[in-house]
């Protein structure tokens, strides 16, 4: 039977992406080695960085005076590097989810963190709006894709300040204006490798601004400095990010990706509100992501919960309970994750809904 992969990441890559890290992985680039145990500092390696930098820059159309890094540590390293780099006394959050709260939680260690508003009142069902950031604050961080929750900023927002952000679950899913933003980061493990690899998109002009001493691997400039070569880099996901790129390129791009995925997701939303079992979590429409899409049982069918989730996965539905903390179901429909499978699902909750 066909599986279909919902999970949240780690999550579905393209098979364009899995044959061609099975390949490298036993003959890299024509050297007759494994990409695991070729040197970092080989040409064909450097070779694989460069091209991935530069993709990721054409794809995202990345403007001059940016630069892009691949570094370890995941997301959350960059919840510390974000204001051990960027806070000189007072920084802003949105806080949207357990992400936000978490990338705000180390930012209490450089000084003054001012939560300019929150959807936590709602279990974080909604975006904030109509809030005001601090135009003192050093900068402003938001979540733009919130995986647990299923909410998105789905526009770039204009601010005043340095605009910091964390797209781990959205990046490449549609277009962004990079020049907006003072930092865009995430883990790569939700729409572009495995796990082991983190982007980091950094304006060169918000650096250089603080007092406090920076350990070298936390100082943004020392892997600006070293073109994300100052220490061993996490060489098969990023190798594996660069077939992902390069399978994005000849998809079309992140404009085509998007229209892919509001297609998905509609379908996907539409059968949420059409089928008498559920609803879905997020009710305003603007607020809906388009990578993560959550729903709950109905209450009167709140009894069936656990019974759809067996039936679902029974059917090869994989990965589509819901977060604990939120509880229902989620599916991750990232950009890898063909159609078809939005479909098969939908057939899944259909037949489910003619049982009941
Ligand atoms: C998954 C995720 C993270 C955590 O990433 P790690 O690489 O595991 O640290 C952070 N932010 C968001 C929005 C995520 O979806």
């Amino acid at each position: 039977m066909k599986k279909h992969n919902f999970y949240a990441g780690p999550s579905i890559l393209p098979q364009y992406t899995i044959d061609g890290v099975a390949e490298a992985v036993k003959n890299f680039a024509g050297t007759g080695l494994s990409v695991m145990e070729v040197s970092h500092r080989s040409k064909e390696f450097i070779a694989v960085m460069d091209d991935a930098q530069a993709l990721f820059k054409e794809l995202l159309n990345v403007p001059g005076g940016y630069h892009v890094l691949f570094l370890g540590g995941g997301a959350s390293t960059q919840f510390t590097m974000v204001p051990m780099n960027l806070m000189q006394k007072k920084s802003a959050y949105l806080n949207t989810g357990s992400w936000a709260t978490k990338a705000q939680k180390e930012a209490h260690l450089y000084g003054e963190v001012i939560e300019v508003a929150s959807s936590k009142d709602r279990l974080f069902n909604y975006i904030p709006k109509g809030y005001e950031v601090p135009s003192d604050a050093d900068y402003f961080h938001i979540t733009t894709n919130n995986t647990i929750y299923g909410t998105e900023i789905k526009e770039d927002i204009d601010c005043r300040i340095p605009l910091v952000a964390d797209m781990s679950s959205d990046i490449f899913s549609r277009p962004v204006d990079v020049s907006k933003y003072a930092i865009i980061y995430g883990g790569a493990q939700k729409n572009l490798a495995p796990a082991g690899v983190t982007f980091v998109i950094v304006r060169e002009d918000v650096l250089g601004k603080v007092d406090r001493s920076i350990p070298s691997m936390l100082d943004y400039r020392t892997h600006i400095d070293k073109g994300s070569m100052f220490n061993t880099p996490p060489v098969l996901p990023v190798y594996a990010a660069l077939q992902t790129l390069t399978w994005l390129k000849n998809q079309g791009g992140v404009a085509a990706m998007y229209n892919k995925n509001i297609e998905k997701a509609q379908l996907l939303y539409d059968e949420i509100g059409r089928n008498k079992l559920f609803k879905a979590t997020v009710e305003d429409e603007a607020d809906r992501s388009i990578m993560n899409i959550c729903w709950v049982m109905n209450e009167t069918y709140a009894e069936l919960e656990k019974e759809f989730l067996d039936f679902a996965t029974a059917k090869g539905m994989i990965g589509i309970k819901g977060h604990r903390s939120v509880g229902g179901f989620r599916a991750s429909i990232y950009n890898a994750m063909p159609k078809e499978s939005v479909e098969a699902l939908i057939t899944v909750m259909r037949e489910f809904e003619k049982n009941n």
